[in-house]
């Protein structure tokens, strides 16, 4: 594994969206202000803890779609998290062993456990790179550095729970445009995102724990988030909320509404 960094320090003097989430899918890699701020939002939406775990499993169930119908060996992953055992290239290598992911965030705090927990397959390889990708240009050029990914061949563009963190000014359009240009026909961009639509009271109340935290959210209707996936095929069944996106069999209790979720999720391939 490689990592890469832009240099910036970890900074603990306010929450951070990344921490916030380790706490919600109850990992321990975070501090106390993120707890803090991780339990107001829960305050605003106690079932949010399930919507961190279905945001996780549309992840590993897109990634195996996407290995297991698509041939994809390849992926981009922005915004990362901190690891959670299974990691993305986890799930693609269970299904092809050679599968080669490159991993970007801009936490620093990511960075600290990116090594330990994002060991590859021999056949195949893992790249941590620190990066923010309202700079798109600065990310792929360090993406291409890294070696990882072969651009003749398709690559699976993962922004999961990512862009309802960029906000409008930071033309998030353009920015996966950007993203998806260099990538061959056959790539592909799995994501998912937040949405007020199923129940507005609730998930303006949560957009503003974090816009109040420091970390700014943008959350987006369906219309505007299937802009995302303007002129890819998107595979069946289109942009619906991410627990309904191929369900595995639940074994853990009753399925939640969309309204709970509201993760708006979808997978498109490049033509
Ligand atoms: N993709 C993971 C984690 C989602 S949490 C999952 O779905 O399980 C959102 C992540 O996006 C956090 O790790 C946060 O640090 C990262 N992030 C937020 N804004 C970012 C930016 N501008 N550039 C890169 N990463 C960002």
């Amino acid at each position: 594994m490689t990592t890469r960094q832009a240099g910036r320090d970890l900074d603990t003097s306010r929450p951070h969206s990344a921490r916030m989430y380790d706490y919600f899918l109850g990992g321990k890699d975070h501090f106390e202000i993120d707890k803090e701020a991780a339990l107001v939002a829960s305050q605003a939406h106690p079932g949010i803890y399930m919507t961190a775990r279905e945001n996780r499993a549309f992840m590993h169930r897109a990634t195996r779609v996407l290995a297991q119908e698509h041939g994809i060996r390849q992926w981009l992953d922005i915004g990362t998290g901190i690891p959670t055992e299974p990691n993305l290239h986890q799930v693609a290598q269970s299904v092809a062993s050679d599968a080669r992911v490159v991993y970007a965030d801009n936490d620093p705090l990511v960075l600290k456990y990116a090594e330990r927990l994002m060991r590859s397959t021999t056949q195949g390889r893992t790249a941590y790179i620190e990066a923010d990708v309202t700079d798109p240009d600065a990310l792929m050029s360090a993406v291409e550095d890294s070696e990882v990914l072969d651009f003749d061949q398709p690559i699976a563009l993962s922004l999961n729970a990512l862009m309802h963190f960029i906000t409008d000014p930071h033309d998030p359009y353009a920015i996966v445009r950007r993203l998806l240009d260099p990538l061959p026909a056959g790539s592909a961009l799995a994501m998912n995102h937040c949405t007020p639509d199923f129940d507005p009271v609730t998930w303006n109340k949560v957009a503003e724990v974090y816009t109040k935290s420091g970390s700014p959210v943008q959350f987006r209707s369906h219309s505007d988030i299937g802009r995302f996936f303007d002129g890819l095929d998107l595979i069946d069944p289109g942009i619906i909320c991410c627990h309904r996106w191929r369900p595995a069999d639940r074994t853990d209790g009753p399925e939640p509404t969309d309204a709970q979720i509201s993760l708006l999720a979808g997978v498109g391939i490049k033509r």
